[in-house]
């Protein structure tokens, strides 16, 4: 397999675990490309020159785990901070602790519940709207909150979130909305938890630190795609519908806008992540990302601090494409494109955008290291 020519799309999770294990395991040679003009996907982070803090450049990315055989295979090329994930929301002028706690109902109810009051006060509620057979998001989400916790903290920010009415949303999006009759505010429940102890950018750096491994940047695949041998083994992590010239017709998603800031201020929200539950805004969160490494002390006290505001945005062709709207009509549409890429035996479709279907990190490098075993085994 060493002679095998493996070419990959994208430098993503997906892309670099899939570089890294077939450089390392079968010794072959790997050329990457990757459209934008850095490594590491929608989770790359870099450094701010001005006051030395890590920035995620797409969004918040904290690494969260309960599979064990990712925690052991990127801790070869990382260690992780401490840091837990907490986050607050915005609503009505007042901070609320997510997810739905005991803190959160009790301020939001004006009462001093105990634990199984809370359960026994919900129960009631959620019985006063009567909806056993919930026909769309926002029935089954108060079949399973009640509508004040509903309304005032999923409501409009899934509007927000999805540029329509929960209403129009199938019931099917949610199974559970976590609501917690505890004093628990971790918003993470996995084993395992941190951020990358040097940033994601030293991540990916050594992930991807193998001479067998080549990056074209500013290249997109299909700018190359004609001229690469026919025996090539292609990693495809981009949309599926552009790899096919869209010939079943787009894919819809829905893309963000981030909009930065550095203000002269130490501290500006007192915490990484403070979600915006109310229309009021139009932006469903502000990241304050210095918050995500307290231990590095020169980043985190200096007089200035980073933040960024998420907008989300409907997707148009030549937009970013961030998450899948996984509706019955758009997930037939994709099992054409996969029904499609099957029939390639050269060809493997990975990542969030290939499979169309959000996952997070740790979910992703479990698929890119499964998908190499599964490669291993059909002797591809
Ligand atoms: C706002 C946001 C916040 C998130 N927060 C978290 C979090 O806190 N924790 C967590 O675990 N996960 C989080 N995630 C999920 C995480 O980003 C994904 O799990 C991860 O990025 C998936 O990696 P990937 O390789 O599949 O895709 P990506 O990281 O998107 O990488 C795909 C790469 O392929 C390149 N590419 C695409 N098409 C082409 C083409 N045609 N030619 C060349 N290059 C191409 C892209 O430029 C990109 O670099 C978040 C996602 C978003 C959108």
């Amino acid at each position: 397999m060493a002679n095998e020519q493996f070419f990959i799309v994208g430098t993503g999770f997906f892309g670099a675990v899939m570089a890294e294990r077939i450089t390392s395991q079968l010794g072959a040679s790997v050329t990457i490309f990757e459209k934008r003009p850095h490594f590491g996907g929608n989770s790359y982070s870099y450094l701010d020159r001005d006051t030395g803090i890590e920035c995620h450049k797409y969004g918040s990315h904290i690494f969260h785990t309960s599979i064990p055989k990712v925690w052991k295979y990127i801790n070869q090329f990382t260690d992780f901070t401490s840091y837990r994930h907490h986050v607050l929301t915005k609503h009505a002028g007042q901070v609320f602790a997510m997810p739905i706690n005991l803190f959160t109902i009790n301020q939001l109810y004006q009462k001093n519940f105990t634990p199984s009051e809370a359960q026994e006060f919900l129960a009631a509620e959620i019985a006063r709207d009567k909806l056993s057979a919930p026909k769309n998001l926002e029935e089954k989400a108060i079949s399973l909150i009640g509508r004040p916790l509903y309304e005032a903290f999923i409501k409009n920010y899934t509007k927000k979130q999805w540029g329509c009415d929960p209403k129009e949303l199938p019931a099917e999006i949610i199974t559970r909305l976590p609501v917690r009759t505890s004093y628990n505010t971790n918003y993470f429940a996995d084993t395992w938890q941190g951020v990358p102890k040097d940033g994601y950018f030293a991540l990916f750096q050594k992930l991807l630190d193998n001479p067998k491994i080549t990056i074209k940047y500013n290249c997109t695949y299909e700018s190359v795609k004609n001229e690469l041998p026919k025996s090539a083994k292609i990693i495809y992590t981009g949309m599926p519908d552009a790899l096919f010239d869209y010939k079943f017709g787009p894919l819809n998603w829905r893309s963000l806008k981030f909009e930065w800031e550095t203000l002269d201020m130490q501290d500006y929200q007192g915490t990484a992540s403070m979600n915006y539950a109310d229309l009021d805004v139009a932006y469903t969160r502000i990241h304050e990302f210095k918050h995500y490494n307290p231990e590095r002390l020169a980043a985190f006290n200096c007089p200035k601090t980073i933040i960024c505001r998420e907008y989300p945005e409907t997707y148009q062709l030549g937009t970013e494409p961030y998450y899948p709207i996984n509706n019955e009509e758009n997930n037939k549409l994709y099992s054409l494109y996969a029904e499609e890429a099957q029939k390639d035996p050269r060809l493997i479709l990975g990542g969030r955008l290939g499979q169309y279907k959000y996952f997070d990190m740790d979910k992703t490098i479990n698929n890119a290291l499964e998908t190499f075993d599964k490669m291993l085994k059909n002797n591809l």
